[in-house]
């Protein structure tokens, strides 16, 4: 007889999480991110300990209903994709359908979620092991609570590091969501402390004031181009102000967060000499492109992204940065008096 096996769906969810749920702050990315795709316009983030004894999402969006709670849990279960189609035109922030399920094989979880409509349900879950399902009170929105994370996989608790760096993990994270959705209402609150607030009326410069400060985003320049691919926009600030990580850098596309290492570079590359060596500045870039010239579906966690026509992008981030850097770095005209 062969010796293959099929596993079981529980250690299937598990081995998915360790890719998946490296820490407290991919638990948060998740949670967030189906908040997000659930059309939200209020997401409250509560986290004990960095989030390891508890992380608690509360969102006013679409919700489930009780047939579509349970189902949540389940590997491959999404409501994001339904063909093969879909997958290169893709919107929505989740649509492998496995976060849930991995999140919950490695931490207790217990779920509220109501439509609005008719009643709402309430799943525990242990390990990923349902272990109660009943009514639940009917109010738009769901609420979901995460505890004891990586309970059942000491290895993984062990290689964590410290509370503060943890957090630090959660906080750059949400900051990134309120930056790519100034429409959305988010609070950050970190043993009963409010870490950050933004109010959710879509302005993005107040929402840059409420992650970087006031006096800082007053020293920042908006921009606009486009291409024939591509059109840009967003907000850099004056040499002047200055960070030693590269951090504060936010690419967008699309709407979605994504790390990329050549558009970075071409943003710091825009300053060209004006940025002291090791410095670098706070930037938001938004680009717009059809979808089709990118690829998300490199890593089911990180944002990496793959770009069609990756120079022509470049160039244009560079051309733009530098001409309005040099533009507020020439001294003022003098106006000759009649
Ligand atoms: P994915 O986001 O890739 O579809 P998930 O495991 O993250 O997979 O979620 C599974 C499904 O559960 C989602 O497709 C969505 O239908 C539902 N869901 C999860 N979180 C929420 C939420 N906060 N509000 C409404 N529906 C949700
Ligand atoms: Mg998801």
């Amino acid at each position: 007889m062969g010796q293959i096996i099929v596993m079981d769906e529980l250690l299937s969810n598990k081995i998915a999480a360790g890719e998946v749920v490296e820490r407290p702050a991919s638990v948060v990315k998740e949670l967030v991110e189906n908040a997000i795709d659930a059309d939200s316009t209020s997401i409250e983030i509560t986290l004990e300990e960095a989030g390891l004894s508890k992380i608690q999402v509360t969102d006013n969006g679409k919700g489930m209903d009780a047939d579509d709670a349970l189902k949540s849990f389940s590997r491959h279960a999404t409501s994001k994709i339904t063909t093969e189609h879909d997958l290169f035109r893709i919107r929505s922030l989740g649509f492998r359908g496995e976060a849930l399920a991995s999140i919950a094989s490695v931490s207790k979880i217990s779920l509220w979620t109501s439509n609005g409509e008719n009643i709402g349900s309430k799943v525990e879950l242990e390990g990923g092991r349902v272990i109660s399902n009943t009514p639940g009170p009917i109010r738009r929105g769901t609420d979901i609570v995460v505890s004891q994370l990586f309970y059942n996989t000491p290895a993984r608790l062990k290689y964590l590091k410290t509370i503060q760096t943890e957090l630090g993990h959660s906080i750059d994270l949400i900051n990134r969501l309120a930056i790519s959705y100034p429409g959305i209402a988010f609070k950050l609150t970190h043993n009963q402390q409010t870490i950050m607030q933004t109010s959710g009326r879509g302005d993005l410069k107040q929402v840059l004031a409420a992650i970087y400060g006031i006096s800082n985003v007053k020293k920042m320049v908006a921009f606009d181009n486009d291409s024939s691919d591509f059109r840009i926009s967003g907000f850099a600030t004056l040499p002047e102000i200055t960070r030693a990580s590269k951090n504060y850098i936010t690419v967008l596309v699309n709407g979605r967060w994504v790390k990329h290492y050549g558009i970075n570079n071409a943003i710091v590359d825009s300053y060209h000499t004006l940025l002291p060596i090791g410095r670098y500045p706070i930037v938001v870039l938004n680009i717009e492109m059809d979808p089709i010239l990118t690829d998300v579906n490199v890593h089911p966690a990180k944002h990496q992204i793959r770009l069609s026509k990756e120079k022509e992008l470049m160039e244009l981030v560079r051309i733009t940065i530098r001409s309005i850097m040099h533009r507020v770095q020439k001294p003022p005209e003098i106006i000759e008096k009649p």
